[in-house]
């Protein structure tokens, strides 16, 4: 498979979508990137890397970040985790408060922010340092060291963080929360803001392709936990555009308002593609189209 044009040849046709969508705003720090900026790498099982463009370019990894999060908690907590989130999809955006209101302040699942947000509590019970324990778990899955948080990001979320804050007091009064929502909040932005480019990110969901020897910064996943993380990026990875990215692409993957997305191909390859310019959901424009392009060229997807 000739990767390398495929990759080339998806930009071409995606060019018409360059200008449609808006990055995000609502967290100020994130409006001033520049939305006119594309970056894709793929990287095999067999370890080649193919990119195109701004692969190299870090962003905001946002909402990506709560695979990394999951993946440590389930390989703490094992299958108890799913006693404090669940795992079915929520067909509402990704800060929604209408179902947690309603199901008593279990979120649906850990790829909305109500589930992140639980996650990272859990976390912080667990880890005497989850800050350094979250990014070295990252360092380790991506084999770079220089990956890191953005704190003007995290701050600049913070500030404006009103539907987050409500969030987090909605799971403190059903005590869903041990710690304090403060820095639970924190915490959580910190996880939101780590920077990281389009050939890290594939290099470090390779990881997730992969259904034998998960052992990264000390987190160890069995085969079977794998296949089961990559189950619910495939039903709850895209908010309320899950079905519709199953739909079109066929692959498990996340999405996050920085413009990023990752897709799994599991036992082929993982491929992080990049633009900020977003569709109502909150995902990537160009993103999502050159995913659809990638399987539909390759006419290979998980069905
Ligand atoms: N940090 C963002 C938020 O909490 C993440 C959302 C996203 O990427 N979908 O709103």
């Amino acid at each position: 498979m000739d990767y390398q044009k495929i990759l080339e040849d998806i930009y071409q046709e995606i060019l018409p979508f360059a200008n449609k969508g808006e990055q995000a705003s609502y967290i100020p720090a994130l409006a001033k990137v520049n939305p006119n900026q594309f970056g894709i790498a793929l990287t095999t099982t067999s370890g080649e890397t193919y990119s195109y463009l701004q692969a190299q370019t870090r962003f905001s990894i946002q909402s990506i970040s709560k695979v990394f999060a999951l993946a440590m908690a389930l390989s703490l907590d094992g299958e108890d985790l799913w006693k404090i989130v669940g795992k079915e999809p929520s067909g509402t955006a990704f800060n929604s408060l209408v179902q947690l209101e309603v199901e008593k302040g279990k979120p649906r699942n850990p790829f909305i922010n109500a589930g992140a947000i639980v996650i990272a509590d859990r976390l912080m019970t667990l880890l005497p340092d989850p800050d350094k324990e979250f990014l070295g778990f990252i360092h380790a899955l991506s084999g770079t060291e220089s990956i890191d948080y953005n704190l003007e990001v995290a701050e600049s979320e913070r500030e404006y963080g009103y539907l987050n804050a409500a969030i987090a007091n909605l799971l403190k009064y059903h005590g869903r929360i041990e710690n304090n929502i403060e820095d639970v909040l924190m915490f959580y932005y910190r996880m939101c803001s780590v920077e990281m480019n389009c050939i890290e990110l594939a290099q470090a969901f390779l990881a997730f392709t992969n259904h034998q020897h998960f052992d990264f910064g000390g987190y160890k996943l069995s085969s079977s936990k794998i296949k089961r993380l990559n189950a619910v990026m495939q039903t709850c990875g895209f908010y309320d555009e899950a079905g519709e990215f199953s739909y079109l692409v066929g692959l498990p993957g996340k999405s996050g308002v920085g413009g990023g997305i990752v897709a799994v191909h599991p036992l082929h390859y993982s491929v992080a593609v990049w633009s900020p310019r977003l569709n109502s959901k909150g995902n990537s424009v160009m993103g999502m189209k050159a995913l659809e392009l990638l399987t539909t060229y390759t006419e290979e997807s998980i069905f």
